[in-house]
Order: structure tokens, then C-alpha cells, then sequence
């Protein structure tokens, strides 16, 4: 059955919503949307929204997608630490948030040297080594090491799993002995221009051991060495409150109101949470500019542009210091915690501070990528839908004790949408719901779209009141109406406040469009070996004393080592980070300097005025 759906109308298409499909049809609700749980295929949407990844949405020919091609890949464990090296590399001191690093079993060598010469520094405690499965999550396969050559006797039983090794925190700020990290939302609103924002509300997840810093005897401790909310709550300490500061699971403003009451300063935490957000977002642009650039859209087709809500891990050092522990391109969206309602039987319940963080998060992302137009209409429909709540509210004052989901819930108009004279049966629905609205305050109701008109229908029990507050119906741009929308939940870092902080890491940005620009016809394969020969034609390195048969072992020995170092990738092409790599060899030879910044900015300069390319142009 076809259904109408009007111009002015912002549909989101949620075939592929799966498990943020609870959060997303509350907005649906809350702002008006016309969903598509089904797919649409001739029209399309302006939203498409993907639990997972890109790849699902390949054949989506225009309007916004949820998700990057290549985020997932570019925030895995391996490609993270890989960008964040590189940075460090470049800019040690701006980009000490991430711990060393190593790849494994790749860098078994390297992470036994320096982990050797770094030990021999350190008089009181020993460095601890946390060990996690290269493409693992929610705390699976992870372990601590205190001998980095311990890696190979525990190694065998993991056979063909690649690792990262990683310097393990260990003087962390505690909270009641308890150790946490945060989750914070980052939306990355687009690439061109570049545009991101911060949610100023997150969860915190705390262990379920009091902590202590890792001994031999305590190193297999999960629950105190794991913040994971998916792995803790499984321990039988794991705490559910209801209260903002109790629990296992805090929301982030509660947790900062107690560093305030411990006499720490909050806002200082969380300036430098933003810059480390702002510096990471900085680093991992690059590799997901070239995902995008090596996506294959449709020929004559436009494609679609993306946005996507990260989740960023972060933990603070007993110095208040944020460490980045890993980017989450799938942050979970959903807001049921599971409880053991008794002894072996869990039971999904729906959690008010995974609601209280998530469904705003996901309104205000969903404000955000919209038109202007657009986001107008569904702000009109929301200040519409919320004047109409307050009246119900004042009609019963019995709906103020439920919960905002619930209420969300109770007033929502239906439509079946695309049949003829449809709308006398939807009027007739929505007195309806409205009665027993009033009646029962027990509404189970399944609206897709709204209409303005409907919000006119009153019940018939209200009546009264409602003509009281007469003035406030005919007045729905109204004043009151305006203060009843809540300030976004999102605030921008980029361009805004941070663009002059930021601007500075450009350099990667400026090596992937030499990347880009130099990629073949298959430009989703990665850069052929005669595609690298042809730029170091153009970039006239001959001059500077490469020969022919210097580049083509380069190529062979960067490709050799980037397919050892992540098999699961590996191919015949050069990768961004492979690239990258030869980028940083070839300066070397031709831009010699005292510091590898200076090296590779020399070196990107050569190459842009010899590919025709600007400067700075991004
Ligand atoms: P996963 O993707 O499997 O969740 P994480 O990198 O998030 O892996 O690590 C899981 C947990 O381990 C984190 O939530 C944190 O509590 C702890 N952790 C991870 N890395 C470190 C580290 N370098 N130092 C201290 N604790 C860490």
C-alpha cells in the first residue's frame, strides 16, 4: 500500500535500525517524522538510520545515512592507535592522551625493547600491559600483562588473532574506591565542511571491585580492571539505582558534580575532555575522508551524505587528566539495562538514565543534519506536540508521575497513511487514544506520522481547560512555546570554539588529498604500484635522487609489511596508512629536517605546488 506522505513531511527510513530503533521511533514521535520501518525504495528518505554500518545503505542514492563508509574500520582498536601514533609522532606534546601502543603479534620485537627500556626508567611500580583482541568489544579477550614477553606463552591458545598491547592506566581517579570511565557522544556532522559537536550529557560506567593497582594476585580481576558496562553487569555487585549519583551506570553530569564536591574543578575536566575529542576527530579525518572518497556511488547517481554519533571512551587519570581509551563507531543507543529479576532469570528493563542521555542525543542529531526547512517543520511539530502535552498535563496532573517515554507515548496522534478517506477513521482513532488518554492514562499507541491538523482535536473530556488556554492554541509560535523546547543537548567544537586549536593538526588532511588525488580509476582498490609510480613522476622526486627502482621496492616492502601487520586488510594496493608511511620515507630522503613535522610539511608542500593541488584548501 502506498502512503501519502506530505512535501513538507521528514521521512527516516528504519529497515536497519535494529537495536536504536527504540530511541529513534521515540523521536519519530517527538518531532513528527514519517517513518519508513520498512524501507523506501523509489522515493528514498531524508534520514536513513543504520544500527551498524554504511554497507547496509550501498544502493541509497541520496538524503543523510547515519554512518561513514569505513568509520567502523577507521575506529577499530588497530586504526585508532595507528592515527594517534602517527599524530604523536608529529605533535608529541599535544597528542600525550593515548596510551603506547603496539600492534601484535606484528611488533612482538618493538614492544619487548621499549617496553624493556621504559621499565628500567621506573623506580616504584612496574608498568602493567593491557592486552585486547585487535577486533574485539564489550571487554571480550582482554587481558593484563605484567611481562610483555608473557604475550607469546598466552599467545598460542589465541592463534590468528591479532592483538594491540597497550600501557595500561593504573593510576586512575577513583570515585568510592571504584573505578570508571565516561562515554561521550561526539556527532561528526560532516566532512566538507568539516563540523562536529559534543553532547554535554554521557554515562559514566563503573567497575564492580573496589580498585587496586594491578598486582599478580588481582591481575585476572575483570570487575576491577573493566569499566564495561556489558561485562559488569554480570558480576552480582553490579548495583541498578535509580538515584543520578548511585549505581554502576551514573550519568556524566552527576559524576562531575561529585569531582566539584571532592574540591576538583569540573569545568576544567571537561574543557580538556572537548580538546582531546577535537584532537582525535582531527586525527581520524583523514583515513575517513579517503573511505568516503573510495566509496562507490552509483554512476549519474548523487549519493548520500553522511553524519554519525560516536562513542568516545575516556578515563581519568588520579590527576583529573582525560586518556583516551578507544573510539566507538556503534555506540549502543539502547535504553533497557538488563536485571535479574530473580535468582538465574534477567529480564530487559527500560533504564531513565540510558533515556535521560539518549533520546535527546538522538532528537538533537537528528535537528541537526536536517534543512533548515526541514528542521524547522519538525521543530513547529515538536512545539506543537509539547503545547499540546502540557494541556493534557494540566488536564490530569497524574501524567506528570509518569515517565517521559510514557508520555510520549500517550499523546501521540496515529495514521495509517496512504488509503483514501482515511482521515474521519484517524480522527475518530485519535479521540480515541485521547479519551482514554484521560481515562486510563494507559495508552499503548503505534504513531508514525503526525499531522498539524490533529493536534486541534481535543479530547472531549478537557474541553474546559483547554478553553482556558485558548489564546495558547492560536498562538503556536508563541513565546511559552518557544520556552518550552529544552536547549540542544548538542554543543559545537568545530568550526566553533576550537577551529585555531584544531587547524593546526591539518597536515594528515593535506597528505590525503595527495592520496586521493593520486589514486587510479579503481580508486576503491587503494593506489596501485603504477598509480605511485605516476606521482612520484609528477612530483618530479627523480630530481631529488629516488630511482625508478628505489619506489618500486619502497611499494613492495610497504606493502609486505602493512599485510603483516593487519592480514584482515591486506590486498595489493597501498592503503591510506601504508601510504602514509612511504610519505614519511620519502621526506626523509628528499626533505631532510630536525623534526618529522618539518620533514613531511616540507614534503606535502613539494607535492601540492607539483600536482597543482592549494594549500590549506580544506
Ligand atoms: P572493548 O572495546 O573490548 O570494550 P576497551 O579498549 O574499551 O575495549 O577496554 C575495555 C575496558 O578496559 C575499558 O572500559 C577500561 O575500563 C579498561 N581499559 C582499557 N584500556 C585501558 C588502559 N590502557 N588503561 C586502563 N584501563 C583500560
Amino acid at each position: 500500500m502506498k502512503r501519502h506522505v506530505s512535501k513538507h513531511a521528514v521521512t527516516i527510513d528504519t529497515s536497519k535500525a535494529k537495536s536504536n530503533a527504540d530511541v529513534v521511533r521515540l523521536c519519530v514521535k517527538e518531532l513528527g517524522l514519517v517513518e519508513f520501518p520498512l524501507g523506501r525504495k523509489e522515493l528514498g528518505c531524508d534520514i536513513y538510520w543504520n544500527e551498524f554500518c554504511y554497507n547496509d545503505n550501498h544502493a541509497t542514492v541520496g538524503g543523510r545515512v547515519n554512518k561513514f563508509p569505513g568509520m567502523e574500520e577507521v575506529c577499530s582498536k588497530m586504526t585508532l592507535s595507528r592515527c594517534l601514533d602517527i599524530m604523536r609522532d608529529l605533535y608529541p606534546e599535544d597528542y600525550d592522551f593515548y596510551p603506547c601502543t603496539w600492534y601484535l603479534p606484528a611488533q612482538y620485537e618493538d614492544f619487548c625493547k621499549e617496553a624493556e627500556v621504559k621499565n628500567a626508567k621506573k623506580r616504584k611500580f612496574k608498568q602493567t600491559y593491557i592486552v585486547k583482541p585487535y577486533g574485539g568489544s564489550s571487554g571480550e579477550g582482554i587481558f593484563l600483562l605484567k611481562e610483555p614477553k608473557n604475550y607469546i606463552s598466552s599467545y598460542p591458545s589465541k592463534r590468528g588473532t591479532c592483538h594491540v598491547a597497550q600501557e595500561y592506566v593504573s593510576n586512575v581517579y577513583l570515585i568510592d574506591d571504584f573505578k570508571f570511565d565516561f562515554r561521550i557522544y561526539v556527532v561528526l556532522k560532516s566532512l566538507e565542511p568539516l563540523e562536529f559537536h559534543i553532547c554535554k550529557e554521557g554515562l559514566a560506567r563503573f567497575s564492580t571491585v573496589p580498585y587496586k593497582r594491578p598486582t599478580k594476585k588481582n591481575i585476572h580481576e575483570s570487575f576491577m580492571h573493566l569499566t564495561n558496562y556489558s561485562l559488569n553487569k554480570r558480576s552480582k555487585d553490579f548495583c541498578h539505582s535509580e538515584e543520578e549519583d548511585e549505581g554502576s551506570k551514573r550519568t556524566l553530569s552527576s559524576v562531575m558534580r561529585r569531582i566539584d564536591m571532592d574540591g576538583k574543578d569540573s569545568r576544567e575536566v571537561w574543557e580538556n575532555i572537548e580538546l582531546v575529542v577535537c584532537k582525535t576527530i582531527m586525527a581520524i579525518v583523514p583515513e575517513v575522508k579517503v573511505a568516503v572518497h573510495k566509496t562507490i556511488i552509483t554512476p549519474g547517481k548523487t549519493g548520500p551524505s553522511f553524519f554519525q554519533i560516536l562513542g568516545f571512551d575516556i578515563l581519568l587519570m588520579d590527576d583529573l587528566k582525560p586518556i583516551l581509551l578507544e573510539v566507538n563507531s556503534s555506540p549502543s543507543l539502547s535504553m533497557d539495562s538488563e536485571e535479574e529479576v530473580s535468582p538465574g532469570v534477567t529480564k530487559y528493563v527500560r533504564s531513565p538514565k540510558d533515556e535521560e542521555v539518549k533520546f535527546p542525543l538522538v532528537r538533537d542529531t537528528i535537528l541537526l543534519v536536517l534543512s533548515p526547512n526541514k528542521r524547522k517543520h519538525c521543530e513547529k511539530k515538536r512545539r506543537k506536540r509539547l503545547m499540546h502535552l502540557k494541556k493534557l498535563m494540566s488536564c490530569n496532573e497524574s501524567v506528570l508521575s509518569r515517565t517521559s517515554s510514557d508520555v510520549t507515548t500517550c499523546v501521540q496522534m496515529y495514521e495509517d497513511g496512504g488509503e483514501e478517506n482515511v482521515e474521519d477513521e484517524e480522527d475518530e482513532e485519535v479521540n480515541q487514544q485521547m479519551s482514554e488518554l484521560h481515562l486510563h492514562m494507559d495508552l499503548d499507541c503505534a504513531t508514525n506520522e503526525m499531522e498539524e491538523e490533529k493536534f486541534e482535536t481535543v479530547p472531549p473530556d478537557s474541553d474546559h481547560k483547554l478553553q482556558t488556554q485558548e489564546g495558547d492554541l492560536h498562538n503556536p509560535d508563541g513565546d511559552h512555546e518557544e520556552a518550552l523546547l529544552e536547549e540542544s543537548c548538542l554543543k559545537q567544537l568545530y568550526p566553533d570554539p576550537y577551529q585555531e586549536e584544531c587547524d593546526q593538526f591539518h597536515i594528515l588532511g593535506r597528505v590525503a588529498k595527495l592520496y586521493m588525488n593520486s589514486l587510479g580509476v579503481r580508486k576503491s582498490a587503494g593506489m596501485s604500484s603504477s598509480s605511485f609510480r605516476t606521482f612520484i613522476r609528477k612530483c618530479e622526486f627523480g630530481k631529488k635522487g629516488l630511482t625508478s627502482a628505489s619506489v618500486d621496492i619502497m611499494y613492495l616492502d610497504l606493502q609486505r609489511r602493512w599485510d603483516n601487520m593487519n592480514p584482515d586488510l591486506s590486498g595489493l594496493t597501498l592503503s591510506f596508512q601504508a601510504f602514509l608511511d612511504a610519505c614519511f620515507e620519502i621526506s626523509k630522503i628528499c626533505f631532510p629536517a630536525a623534526t618529522k613535522l618539518e620533514m613531511l610539511e616540507n614534503f606535502v608542500g613539494h607535492c601540492e605546488s607539483h600536482l597543482c593541488l592549494r594549500e590549506n584548501e580544506d
